[in-house]
């Protein structure tokens, strides 16, 4: 042993008398890994939701579901100089389910529809200030653009490729957002129940479909999808469909009610139904939260 390691040794001995740091929490560290092994010590938190869709250049091409790069930059700046802390859905689920850690003032952001220009205007900025957000995918949308070779990646969905891409850059979880009901038609809106359909005609319609969005997003990303937020919004009043989801092993639910939602550790069904804010150019970030 050389003269340095010596020293380093009659340092650590130190410290460890001292009681800053000890073996067993340097161990238990190790094997929480993620700080699993702490828990949190709050029973109810509010999580503010924010929802977005498609990303542009500039503010030419913004509309009431188009926000520019720069005014998205401005978010996460605002986010960032508030204290706020971009979480996943999962981790939502595991505050409630197994108490575990939160930071002190967690936002979720969404993204739904999964376009491409998610990954063009969006993901560079979540990466450049190391945020997290979760894209909600339509899956037959993106059957489409992977065998679309002259997809339009402005206005275009998202490929299975980039969807395994960014799943990889661990700042972007997946979501389902229905395989092929985010259409409105006279009968029935989005994923909501058709009026005089039976609750297992409902029940089948409906598992047949998110199953199927379930297989194709765990195929691209490795992750069975448990977070679900509903086309428009739109979901049956009388809350028939929970107990469906719930078999499908979706924990957690968003809809398009602009509120901020208390989550209670312990309740799993306080993550169904999450109320979230549109973000629009003229609604102001710092009016909403
Ligand atoms: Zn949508």
């Amino acid at each position: 042993m050389k003269k340095k390691d010596y020293l380093l040794l009659f340092f650590l001995v130190l410290l460890m008398g001292a009681g800053i740091i000890s073996y067993a929490d340097s161990c238990s560290r190790k094997a929480a890994g993620r700080s699993l092994s702490l828990s949190d010590s709050r029973d109810e938190i509010d999580i503010p939701v924010l929802m977005y869709h498609s990303f542009c250049k500039d503010s030419s091409g913004e509309n009431e579901y188009t926000i520019s790069a720069d005014r998205f930059e401005g978010d996460l700046k605002w986010l960032r100089d508030k204290g706020y802390t971009t979480i996943f859905p999962s981790q939502l689920i595991s505050y409630v389910n197994e108490g575990a850690m939160l930071p002190s003032k967690p936002v979720i952001l969404t993204f739904d529809d999964g376009f491409a220009n998610n990954m063009l205007y969006a993901f560079p900025l979540l990466q450049k200030y190391n945020m997290k957000a979760v894209i909600a995918l339509i899956g037959s949308e993106s059957d489409k653009s992977s065998s679309d070779i002259y997809r339009n990646r402005e206005h275009g969905n998202l490929n299975w490729g980039e969807v395994a891409i960014l799943s990889q850059s661990g700042l972007i979880e997946f979501a389902s957002h229905t395989y092929d009901l985010h259409s409105i038609s006279q009968e029935r809106k989005g994923a909501d129940r058709k009026s005089g359909e039976s609750s297992d005609q409902y029940r089948n319609i409906l598992t047949e479909d998110l199953l199927k969005n379930q297989d194709l997003i765990e195929k691209a990303t490795g992750s069975f999808p448990t977070a679900f937020a509903w086309p428009y919004g739109s979901y049956p009043a009388d809350r028939i469909a929970d107990p469906i989801l719930r078999d499908l092993g979706f924990l957690v639910t968003f809809t398009s009610y602009q509120h901020t939602s208390g989550i209670t550790r312990g309740e799993p069904d306080s993550l169904f139904g999450l109320g979230r804010y549109l973000r629009t150019p003229s609604f102001d970030i710092e009016k909403i939260i």
